[in-house]
């Protein structure tokens, strides 16, 4: 392999604490291998395929940077259960609290009796989310009830009732979220009809942007404050839903100055700006949260996905004259803000802050770009390398000129690395990106050769 040209020796990963689990790549059957297609036959009995799997390799143990399965295979994990568990699987610290916890008490709804750690969360949110003003906090149990809330929040706080979506936007699969998720397949078609008062805008996509990159930030900027102004008018605008760089949608990160102008967009025409921080949020991107990294302060912001270890926990942090308006009991839930999952939460911020996660994620960003880069140079059909930090993207292509997407070839060397021992996800309107999310406790050298495999699997 070539990985030692295309490397930068300069960056090198501090190791993290030793795993409990062996931190190897050991793929010892087919993979999936008989004991998880046993498995999945049992499955294919009990649950609707309608609930897919990327990989149906049945988990038996997972840390640090592999995940074991039924058959004795330790796979490289490139996805952390789609950027959740960045602090490492059953991470000691959050399993030690999360077990304190449930022999202490494991529910009493905070709306019935409340409890200290769920306080402790929204005082971490409220610190650690952009803007120094004042903010508040609750907790629900999904990113895309977080998001409902969000709107439901700007809607109450506004007294205005369109929300603003974008192109390729992923945010959930509720009702309301499904409706502000682009893509149909596989998240729409047949379950509409659909929310109202939900306007899409073209999102800054600097790849696909007719007229270059270089113009996409302006130009979108510029196309969006007219759409809105001319199609909805500003003055029914309740909120602007985004995600400081998409998730699903294919780890677009917006052309520089796009969400700046959007930010000021919004201020001007008293619409609240959500950023939509469930996948990108909580040191993913090399910051803390992804609006850092073009100095954007939403009004709202909805936190999930890596808040937790895996536990079920989700975030709406905002202005606290925003928050403070909706009446008592118009909020809440019967579990959100479980008690163990707080205590997860607290345990996984003390991960980040404490274990310098933020600059790990930006190192690991370091590590990659080179190497995906060098990717992009020997294949043309690597079309765009993308993202920021740990949330890294290869957009795939037909190649020989052609820009258009290739859904089949990016499903291949998925497959590729699936079988030689390393997890990837894809993601994309079109099906064709291949994503990065390696937990941020990743051993380097589990990085490199799953760097590796991915670079054989082009090979063919
Ligand atoms: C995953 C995701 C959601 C939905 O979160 P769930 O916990 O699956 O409901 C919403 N927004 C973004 C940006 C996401 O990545």
């Amino acid at each position: 392999m070539t990985s030692h040209i295309t490397d930068a020796p300069a960056v090198a990963l501090p190791d993290v604490a030793a795993a409990r689990l062996p931190q190897e790549r050991r793929v010892v059957t087919e993979i999936p291998g008989p004991r998880s297609r046993e498995l999945q036959a049992r499955r294919a009995a009990a649950v609707p395929p309608g609930v897919g799997s990327v990989l149906p390799v049945y988990v038996t143990d997972a840390g640090g940077g592999v995940v074991v399965d039924a058959d004795g295979n330790s796979l490289i994990d490139f996805g952390s259960g789609i950027a959740v568990t960045s602090v490492g699987n059953a991470n000691p610290r959050v399993a030690e609290r999360v077990r304190a916890q449930a022999e202490r008490f494991t529910h009493t709804c905070f709306m019935v009796t409340p409890y200290e750690s769920y306080v402790a969360v929204c005082e971490a949110l409220n610190r650690l989310t952009p803007g120094d003003h004042d903010k508040r906090s609750f907790l629900v149990n999904s990113g895309a009830e977080a998001v409902e809330n969000a709107v439901k929040i700007a809607r109450y706080a506004t007294g205005r009732q369109a929300v603003v979506v974008f192109d390729h936007g992923y945010h959930g699969r509720t009702l309301l979220t499904m409706t502000l998720t682009a893509k149909n397949m596989p998240y729409k078609q047949g379950f509409g009809p659909y929310a109202p008062e939900v306007y899409r805008m073209p999102l800054a996509y600097p790849y696909r942007w007719p007229t270059g990159p270089e113009n996409c930030g302006p130009e979108a900027a510029a196309q969006v404050a007219d759409q809105i102004s001319a199609q909805i008018g500003a003055s029914n605008v309740a909120a602007v839903v985004i995600e400081p760089i998409q998730g699903e949608g294919g780890f677009i990160v917006p052309a520089p100055g796009f969400l700046p102008a959007l930010a000021e967009f919004c201020r001007a025409n008293g619409i609240l700006l959500i950023a939509d921080e469930v996948q990108t949020g909580f040191a993913r991107t090399g910051a803390m949260f992804a609006c850092e990294h073009e100095g954007v302060v939403p009004d709202l912001v909805t936190t999930a996905k890596g808040i937790a270890g895996g536990l079920p926990l989700a975030g709406v942090t905002g202005r606290a004259e925003i928050m403070d308006r909706v009446h008592g009991g118009g909020l809440g839930g019967t579990f959100g803000g479980n008690p163990l999952a707080c205590e997860a939460a607290l345990a996984v911020l003390e991960e980040i802050e404490t274990g310098g996660l933020v600059d790990r994620a930006r190192r690991i960003g370091e590590i990659m770009l080179p190497r995906l880069r060098a990717q992009a140079a020997r294949h043309d059909v690597v079309g765009d390398v993308r993202g920021r930090g740990a949330m890294l993207a290869i957009e795939l292509v037909k190649g020989g000129g052609s820009t258009e997407p290739d859904p089949v070839l990016t499903a291949e060397i998925a497959r590729r690395c699936h079988a030689a021992g390393l997890l990837v996800l894809t993601c994309g309107t079109y099906g064709n990106v291949l994503r990065f999310l390696p937990p941020l406790v990743i051993p380097e050298h589990l990085l490199r050769e799953g760097l590796d495999i991915l670079e054989r699997a082009f090979d063919g």
